[in-house]
């Protein structure tokens, strides 16, 4: 019988371009090439009245993937915080667009509900955080830290008296907002949401690592009144370094105050023994945001929002219409802890790759990542002109050429060029230098070597 929805030969077509892509990735230049009028002189005709050839369309698209997309989903990109993707994991994300699930409530989508169930549990688990939290499946870091800290605004207003779900913020007390002087810019983002705004954010000064200064934090709480909500980071964007969080915590409890972590990518760190003993205290934060898409190695998009106080999650996110059927209680409706209403099944990819992985295979990821860091920062070292200027205690290593601005900006833009590896350039505490992450599955010793050896080659 025929059955228009399937097109096998379409389906194919993208599995051998895919093959195709992922086939020549690994030895390519690394970095972006494409400039903006290449591609639109491919890509960009007039849209046709009558519609194309759908092989002809992907086949258009496929063939300038070579220049279009960078090889970030290779070994040898170390750019931003971006990860690779775990080949069960696209696998998985493949059959998630193919089941084309909406996945905001259990009735909708019975397998991505209790996908993302287990999942979040084994997340727990493997994070060793409260196993009452709750988690929310969302585009990524900065929505799960909006998500969070909109719990957060709940909590710390409803016990001053306030209902901000249903009142706003228009009269209501002000909340104080308390952050590391190096928190990450999609905090602020979160905060501009939730109408907290970003001018009155209490900073409090870092060490020489980026970590928040919990000296600094006793010193200022006593100096605020009423609802507080404090955000820490587990993973400096530029270190790696991680906040003092059980201090920080015990602090934050003493006033009152909500306590969030950021850790888009360090909070993996709980996951690895060996980490760990870094992360003192984590579990003692209210509520903690994290990015699948970046060290579990998912495709993108996904994103974990945990909250401790599951009732302050589930009001900051929940909607209820007449028309939504609602489940008896213990199927999870997963609109109720995120802030979509219709999305897609986050949870197919987190669960495949954590099925895979294992408890020890996500610990080697991590560990495995960490190692890499080291590597490269201690080759990088051996050379008088190269200087680590920070302790890698995660997968990030910054490093400064010639203990000069230019030279470092130089030597980023030479090797960016040379395309056998990719990184990117930053400032820290007033010095220009070259930020490395190691967040990809794949890469391996020999990357490393290579990409040390082309780093160098590259210092003018
Ligand atoms: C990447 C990152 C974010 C933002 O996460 P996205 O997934 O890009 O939205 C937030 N905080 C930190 C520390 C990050 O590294």
């Amino acid at each position: 019988m025929n059955n228009p929805i399937v097109d096998e030969s379409l389906l194919d077509l993208a599995h051998r371009r895919s093959v195709e892509f992922l086939r020549a990735l690994p030895e390519r230049h690394v970095g972006p090439r494409a400039a903006r009028q290449e591609l639109i002189d491919a890509w960009g005709a007039p849209l046709s009245e009558d519609g194309e050839d759908p092989a002809a369309v992907l086949d258009s698209m496929a063939s300038q993937a070579d220049r279009a997309m960078t090889g970030s989903a290779a070994g040898r990109y170390f750019g931003f915080v971006i990860g690779g993707s775990l080949p069960v994991a696209v696998a998985a994300d493949w059959l998630t667009s193919a089941w084309d699930q909406n996945c905001g409530t259990f009735s909708t989508s019975p397998g991505d509900s209790v996908a993302e169930e287990i999942s979040a549990g084994w997340l727990l688990d493997l994070l060793g955080l409260p196993k009452t939290a709750s988690a929310g499946f969302v585009t990524g870091g900065q929505t799960a830290n909006f998500t969070c800290l909109a719990a957060a605004r709940h909590w710390v207003l409803r016990n001053a008296g306030w209902n901000v779900e249903e009142e706003g913020l228009q009269g209501a007390p002000r909340v104080n907002v308390v952050l590391s002087a190096e928190a990450h810019i999609t905090v602020y983002f979160a905060l501009r949401l939730l109408g907290l705004g970003n001018a009155n954010v209490h900073k409090v000064d870092t060490d020489e690592q980026g970590r928040m200064r919990a000296d600094k934090l006793a010193e200022l709480l006593p100096h605020l009144s009423g609802p507080t909500i404090i955000s820490s980071q587990v993973g400096n964007v530029n270190t790696g370094s991680i906040d003092p969080v059980r201090e920080l915590a015990r602090i934050a409890h003493e006033h009152e105050a909500w306590l969030h972590v950021d850790g888009a990518f360090g909070l993996w760190g709980m996951a690895s023994r060996d980490r760990r003993p870094l992360l003192e205290g984590v579990q003692d934060a209210d509520s903690w945001a994290t990015d699948a898409h970046k060290w579990l190695n998912v495709p993108y998009d996904c994103g974990v929002a945990i909250v401790r106080h599951s009732a302050a999650h589930r009001a900051a996110m929940t909607l209820t219409a007449s028309y939504l059927e609602q489940t008896s209680g213990a199927e999870r409706d997963p609109f109720d802890w995120t802030p979509e209403f219709s999305r897609r099944a986050r949870g197919f990819t987190v669960y495949a790759a954590l099925r895979t992985l294992g408890r020890r295979g996500v610990e080697e990821l991590v560990d495995r990542c960490c190692a890499r860091a080291r590597q490269m920062a201690s080759l990088l070292a051996r050379d008088p002109r190269a200087r680590v200027l920070n302790d890698v205690v995660l997968n990030q290593a910054l490093v400064r050429f010639k203990d000069d601005d230019d030279a470092t900006r130089e030597t980023v833009v030479r090797a960016q060029r040379d395309g056998t590896c990719w990184m990117s350039g930053t400032t820290w505490h007033d010095m220009a230098a070259m930020r490395i992450s190691v967040s990809n599955w794949s890469t391996s010793e020999k990357d490393v070597e290579r990409s040390a050896a082309a780093i160098l080659r590259s210092i003018p």
